[in-house]
């Protein structure tokens, strides 16, 4: 079940900056109530395409094979539905020797992807997603996949950065990236005071966090598709 494929430039955490193909799957039921994705929560195949058709199409948008990296995304492409399908998009695109990166929602841990794909990024939700992370999902990414994820959070407002902060302080010393992103809503102009703040709390407890804003939003606004 898929909801587009296209290129883009990574624009949040820490591989922002970098081209890819995305390959986005259709279907989620977490159920995040400032999702900025919506149109991605009803399980259904837009594109009605063979993997093999997949595959061609995502040759194609990597310029012919020439941009390596691929990130599989949601929806949640975790969820029970679509694993099956992503594991098989993974082991040829594995064939194909591409580097994949995995969008995860922080829900849930699915090994037989994880072990098989080369990072994942994973989310912590915070209290204004409506949404809750297990710490022990964050502690075994930490204990079976040191260097090969990133944490991901994003901060609405003081209570999501106070906790995720006691989160990262139960954790003790840590050394995987955490990444606390600016929340930019639909609907919102560029977030400067919110990202302001965040930096000057991060800066002032102890440092824990890279801030890192999402830069696909600040260029082409925060409703703006497939970019
Ligand atoms: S996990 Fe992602 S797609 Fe699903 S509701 Fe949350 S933000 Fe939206």
């Amino acid at each position: 079940m898929l909801n587009s494929i296209y290129r883009a430039t990574e624009g949040e955490g820490i591989h922002v900056g970098t081209p890819q193909v995305f390959v986005r799957f259709q279907g989620c039921n977490i159920g995040c109530v400032n999702c900025d994705s919506t149109d991605t929560w009803e399980f259904e195949d837009l594109l009605g395409m063979t993997m093999e058709k997949v595959l061609v199409d995502v040759h194609e948008k990597a310029n012919k094979g020439r941009i390596r990296r691929v990130s599989i995304t949601g929806g949640d492409p975790l969820h029970p539905k679509h694993v099956p399908m992503v594991k098989k998009l993974v082991r040829e695109l594995k064939a194909r020797r591409y580097f994949i990166n995995l969008e995860a929602s922080g829900a849930r841990l699915v090994h037989e992807v994880f072990d098989a794909i080369d990072f994942i990024s994973f989310d912590y939700k915070t209290p204004s997603t409506g949404v809750k992370t297990p710490l022990e999902n964050i502690k075994q990414l930490a204990e079976q996949y040191q260097g090969r994820f990133q944490i991901k959070s994003v901060i609405e407002n003081e209570d999501d950065f106070r906790y995720v902060l006691r989160a990262a302080e139960q954790l003790g010393d840590f050394d995987f990236p955490w990444v606390l992103t600016p929340a930019f809503n639909l609907g919102e102009l560029l977030p400067f005071e919110r990202f302001k703040k965040i930096i000057q709390w991060n800066e002032e407890s102890g440092a824990l966090f890279r801030v890192i804003a999402q830069q696909h939003k600040v260029i082409h606004g925060a409703e703006k598709k497939q970019v």
